[in-house]
């Protein structure tokens, strides 16, 4: 806008958001707009249609999460969105061709079998060894990892992975690309249907840049979780007649599934539960989460001991990720798992109750 800027004494009718110097960041993760009503002024780009959406929202009478939707200042990522919701159509569309088009028993196992392998990859690979790195992992386990993580599509593990460190890092603060603070939806979905403010921070996984199988992964992210996601399902499901059944269940039905199991982590164990460890952040223990998210849910835990390979630390706590790590440990696949020790998590529980 520059030299066309109009004085406030010239205002008449349209408003236009004025980017460079005319904002400022609000605490809260908001951002003030000044605004000039200038006669004529067609606005300049989307950037400023969205300052100004900001501002009018932040002095409108709208509901609480439509008003913090507006003035988050939000970008709608079209790719992000296209995606998620195609495929939600797809695995609505499985339920239907299960229920009246046609049935396999083979094809809802490999739906199992495809989620209980992509839920691991997450949790047990780009969770707590790539994002955390609670323990080390042969190539063999790395590699599997790191492909049936593409068949989740989130992300690259280096992508996933920078933003989780940046969760942990800035946990209910702007800075947090899934911040709870700014409500459930956001935690839960909006943050990949809306472009970010920030970019995430790539000098914080500089570690796992260095091995050449993320590497190779990240370069190669959109092909593999094509052919990991989709099409080795389709392949699959030929031996038994039902390439597009296998295709629908452990491609999209199994990927919404867990889609969602991993958004909760960031909402619900945001959310519902104790805080038996912390209350410096707003995560939160349930074995609810937990059950849905493969023992993700001791999440006050891990956000306190986030170096222990174990979210749920009790022997008894539904936590199969752990159960897992352990598992290859024991064959001679995975070594050096982290735990922290009884006593510091005994005096956590101490400083929180006392
Ligand atoms: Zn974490
Ligand atoms: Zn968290």
């Amino acid at each position: 806008m520059g030299a066309t800027q109009a004085s406030p004494a010239r205002s008449t009718e349209v408003y236009v958001g004025l980017p460079g110097g005319a904002s400022r960041r609000l605490a809260g993760g908001l951002r003030e707009v000044r605004i000039w009503k200038i006669r004529g002024e067609r606005l300049k780009n989307r950037s400023d249609w969205w300052e100004t959406v900001a501002w009018r929202s932040s002095h409108a009478r709208f509901p609480p999460l439509l008003k913090r939707t507006l003035m988050a200042r939000l970008r709608l990522n079209y790719t992000n969105t296209v995606f998620l919701v195609s495929a939600h159509l797809l695995a609505a569309f499985a339920i239907l061709y299960l229920s009246v088009i046609h049935f396999s028993w083979w094809s809802v196992g490999l739906g199992v079998v495809w989620l209980a392998l992509c839920g691991l990859s997450i949790t047990g690979g780009y969770h707590r060894l790539f994002a955390h790195p609670t323990y080390k992992a042969a190539w063999p386990v790395r590699l599997f990892h790191l492909l049936f993580g593409a068949a989740s599509a989130q992300n690259s593990a280096l992508k996933w992975s920078a933003d989780h460190r940046d969760h942990h890092a800035r946990t209910d603060q702007e800075e947090d690309p899934y911040n709870a603070q700014r409500g459930f939806w956001w935690s839960h979905i909006g943050w990949v249907l809306f472009d970010a403010d920030s970019e995430p921070d790539f000098h914080r996984v500089g570690d796992l840049a260095r091995d050449p199988l993320v590497r190779f992964q990240h370069s190669h992210y959109t092909w593999l979780a094509i052919l990991f996601g989709a099409a080795v399902p389709a392949a699959i499901g030929l031996s038994w007649g039902d390439p597009l059944g296998a295709l629908l269940c452990a491609g999209f039905l199994r990927l919404v599934l867990q889609w969602h199991a991993t958004f909760s982590i960031n909402s619900f164990a945001h959310q519902i539960g104790t805080q038996p460890y912390s209350r410096a952040t707003s995560a939160r223990d349930s074995w609810i989460t937990a059950l849905l998210t493969f023992g993700e849910g001791y999440h006050n835990f891990h956000h306190r001991f986030q170096a222990d390979y174990r979210n749920g630390v009790r022997w008894y706590h539904f936590d199969p990720t752990k159960w897992f790590v352990w598992g290859l440990s024991k064959v001679g696949l995975a070594r050096d798992l982290r735990r922290m020790p009884r006593q510091a998590i005994e005096r956590a529980r101490a400083d929180v109750s006392g």
